[in-house]
């Protein structure tokens, strides 16, 4: 058995120093548990949250401890009659890695041969789920109003333009370079998508939305959204769901203390902003997302993008690069083959 812990705590970006493979003995499993082979581990950007110990809406990863994420997995030895060997589960309490005992509790099915099992990890899970519920029930779009996202191209924000352009929305991606944006509006349909490592990035976004910006999903902070700030209408709808361009900072970003400017806007304009954390807010309303989402799935209404990259050993690096960037769609570790 093969798993990554958490070395050290990172200060900024982390490196390949914070994680630690080691290598024990297959555990196993009493009565009452399975055995779980993992398939694929979801990397995703709430994981640099959990190495720091700053107080969040979650506790932190234990130094030394299996670093914290999403899998599918198998059961390969079951001492439970609920699961059978070879069924396929979505687990969050197995983490980096390659086998783990488990309860029943906390695992959900996903059949005997689900067709894309890994979907689990991205549009039919956790971060579709939050593009559906972030973009709907804060954003709250009406046909022909303006849909803003950044990480356009990623699981998330991918998934807020299509579900935006179901509901008659106009959507404009913001993404980094040239072969994302094009992604962003030949394959998922938006109307447009702005490189934001252009040099004219504010004035491009500013040109893509002539009717200003009704709905500014946010998924990065940062100079992302000082262009997007000037561009908010009058009763615009602000769902905060990450600030990944501050997720390794260190400190508060340069330059004057725009704060009071903000809120003036937010007031005059009664502009609506809220933050929400997935389970915690919308945990009781999973099945409307999956009902919706697995029909306009199987319709072909929403186009979806992986980067699934091999082997465990590979995860920490794979992760320093999600947080600059570096992947282009959903990415996953393939962890063990079926
Ligand atoms: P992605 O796969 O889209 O990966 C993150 C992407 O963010 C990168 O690929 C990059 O895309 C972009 N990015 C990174 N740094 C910057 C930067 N400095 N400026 C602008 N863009 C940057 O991630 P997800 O779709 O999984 O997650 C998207 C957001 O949703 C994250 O902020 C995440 O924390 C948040 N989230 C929140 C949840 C909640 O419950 N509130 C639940 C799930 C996710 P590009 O190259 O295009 O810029």
């Amino acid at each position: 058995n093969r798993r990554i812990v958490l070395a050290s705590r990172p200060v900024g970006a982390p490196t390949s120093d914070n994680f630690r493979l080691e290598t024990l003995a297959k555990p196993e499993p009493k009565q009452g548990e399975v055995l779980l082979r993992t398939i694929y581990l979801s990397l995703d950007p709430y994981m640099r949250g959990r190495m720091s110990d700053a107080k969040s809406y979650a506790e932190p990863v234990a130094l030394g401890e299996v670093m914290i994420g999403g899998t599918v997995c198998q059961v390969e030895v079951s001492n439970h009659p609920d699961f059978a060997v070879g069924e396929w589960v979505l687990a969050y309490n197995v983490g980096w890695q390659s086998y783990a005992v488990s309860g029943a509790e906390g695992l959900l099915k996903l059949g005997a041969n689900p067709s894309h099992p890994s979907y689990a990890l991205g549009v039919m899970g956790m971060p579709g789920f939050t593009a559906y519920m972030g973009l709907l029930d804060i954003g709250a779009p009406k046909a022909g109003e303006t849909i803003v996202v950044a990480a356009a191209t990623g699981p998330v924000g991918a998934t807020v333009g299509q579900i935006g352009k179901l509901k008659g929305a106009r959507v404009v991606g913001i993404a980094g370079g040239a072969d994302k944006c094009r992604h962003a509006v030949e394959v998922l349909g938006f109307d447009a998508c702005i490189d934001h490592k252009s040099a004219n990035f504010a004035a491009e976004l500013a040109a893509a939305c002539p009717d200003g910006i009704d709905v500014y999903f946010e998924n990065v902070g940062g100079a992302v959204f000082d262009a997007v700030i000037p561009l908010l209408n009058t009763n615009a709808r602000i769902p905060v769901c990450g600030l990944i361009s501050q997720y390794n900072a260190t400190e508060l970003p340069a330059g004057p203390d725009r704060l009071s400017l903000l809120m003036g806007l937010i007031l005059t304009k009664r502009i609506k902003v809220q933050g929400f954390i997935i389970f915690d807010d919308y945990g009781h309303r999973y099945g409307e997302f999956e009902q919706d989402m697995s029909q306009w799935l199987a319709e072909g209404k929403i186009q979806y993008r992986e980067q699934i990259e091999q082997g465990l050993e590979n995860a920490p690096e794979q992760l320093i690069g999600l947080l600059e960037g570096k992947n282009f769609g959903k990415l996953v570790i393939q962890v063990n083959q079926p």
